[in-house]
């Protein structure tokens, strides 16, 4: 069947307010209960991700001659940040929008052929990308797992952790070593992409063991033993991953950065209107000084990132460098929506802390953007280097 999105037919300035209608829409049939006791078992929330897919908008980055809506990382950010905003947590399902310009971009025409028009119709669920491990962290470049090549396939050895929906996804996205570190001249080259097919993995090489968090994330280890991973899995040119991956990381930044705008949105309106409604000393809350005040302070610095957002999802649309307003984008969204977390427990007094009330867990589920999908220390350290011209740190 060939899928096809109606927001696709709409005049370019209607867009994003349709497409903000549409998901809030959608959100409106996933409400608070429905993320609470998700939260509560730590449950992956199938049923929403199936309708958000169902609906086209997981599609989103996909070109239309491949089944999906052809739009851009503006509107994939529009959709994701409507999804935080209606209280929901987009981090179920936004890897499919930020693995999608790797494959896009530097996978062959035959993958393309072969992935997209499944992922567009939902049969095929790209949702993992692994780069994290245990043992080198924020720093990439140095990662352990080895891909072997041997006549047709790779063998894959290694271990990588926080890998998230993997088991809630079809298709993985994995960082791995294919020339020893020590055999290149720059420690970004020997690094490639695999696209691997998970349903062939699991039981036969590959282990996947969950990890519990404080909130609901669904990540994962991966142990990969020698597992077998056919060579036209291999994306683009072998050595050359890094350089796919950072394309891939300045979407990831925007995208997470919109997100961070839903969350602090939507903390900005529950403070607002408790602090309306919550009568202390025969007066609203809210009428207290010492009480509007952070609130306001945080909306400024909501819509402050917000700008940021925008002006980085335009340059990479456009195709433009956007490494430094990406990075900046996600580190100012990421401490404004931190602040307005923070601002609605203290507004919220004791009911902030009360699961019935949603604020605590928005509050978890925020505070992650300051570590993942990379921490506020090595934006800065981005900004430092290659910003300002002061030398590398680290
Ligand atoms: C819930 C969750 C989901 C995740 N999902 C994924 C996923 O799907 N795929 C994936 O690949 N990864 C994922 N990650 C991993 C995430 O990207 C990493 O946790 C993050 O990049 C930080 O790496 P690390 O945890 O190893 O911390 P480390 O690199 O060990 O850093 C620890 C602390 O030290 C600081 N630090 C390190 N080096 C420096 C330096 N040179 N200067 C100043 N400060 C420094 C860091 O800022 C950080 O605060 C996820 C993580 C979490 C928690």
């Amino acid at each position: 069947m060939v899928y096809h999105h109606p927001v696709a037919d709409v005049a370019p300035r209607d867009l994003h307010n349709d497409l903000r209608r549409g998901v809030r829409d959608l959100c409106r049939g996933f409400p608070d209960p429905y993320w609470r006791e998700l939260d509560a078992r730590r449950a992956y929330p199938d049923a929403f991700v199936r309708a958000l897919t169902e609906a086209g908008y997981l599609a989103a980055l996909i070109p239309e001659q491949y089944g999906g809506s052809g739009l851009g990382v503006t509107e994939a950010s529009i959709i994701l940040e409507e999804i935080n905003r209606s209280g929901g947590n987009a981090a179920a399902c936004h890897a499919q929008m930020y693995t999608m310009g790797t494959l896009l971009r530097h996978g062959s025409d035959m993958q393309k052929r072969t992935f997209l028009p499944k992922i567009a119709s939902g049969e095929l669920r790209l949702q993992a990308f692994g780069v994290t491990e245990p043992t080198t962290g924020s720093d990439t470049t140095q990662v352990k797992t080895t891909a072997t090549r041997s006549e047709d396939v790779f063998i894959v050895r290694g271990q990588k952790v926080w890998i998230s929906r993997a088991e809630h996804s079809d298709l993985l996205l994995l960082l791995v070593r294919t020339t020893p570190a020590d055999r290149v001249a720059k420690r970004t080259d020997g690094l490639s992409i695999l696209l691997v097919d998970l349903r062939q993995a699991v039981g036969r090489g590959l282990t996947i063991r969950p990890i519990r968090t404080m909130m609901n994330h669904a990540t994962t280890e991966l142990f990969f033993d020698d597992l077998e991973v056919p060579a036209d899995a291999l994306i683009g040119e072998e050595g050359k991953g890094f350089r796919y991956l950072l394309d891939g990381l300045n979407a990831e930044r925007i995208l997470i950065a919109a997100e961070c705008i839903g969350d602090g949105r939507w903390f900005i309106e529950r403070s607002t209107a408790y602090a309306n409604q919550r009568v202390v000393f025969n007066r609203p809350i809210g009428r207290n000084q010492g009480v509007q005040f952070p609130i306001a302070r945080a909306h400024v610095n909501v819509e402050a990132a917000d700008l940021m957002r925008f002006h980085a999802a335009a340059l990479f649309d456009r195709g433009a460098p956007c490494g430094a307003e990406a990075n900046m984008a996600k580190l100012l969204a990421a401490d404004a929506s931190w602040e307005a977390a923070n601002v609605a427990v203290q507004t919220h007094g004791g009911f902030g802390f009360a699961e019935d009330y949603d604020i605590e867990r928005k509050f978890r589920e925020t505070r992650l953007y300051q570590v993942a999908p990379i921490s506020t220390n090595l934006i800065l350290a981005y900004v430092a280097e290659h910003v300002l011209g002061m030398p590398r740190s680290y």
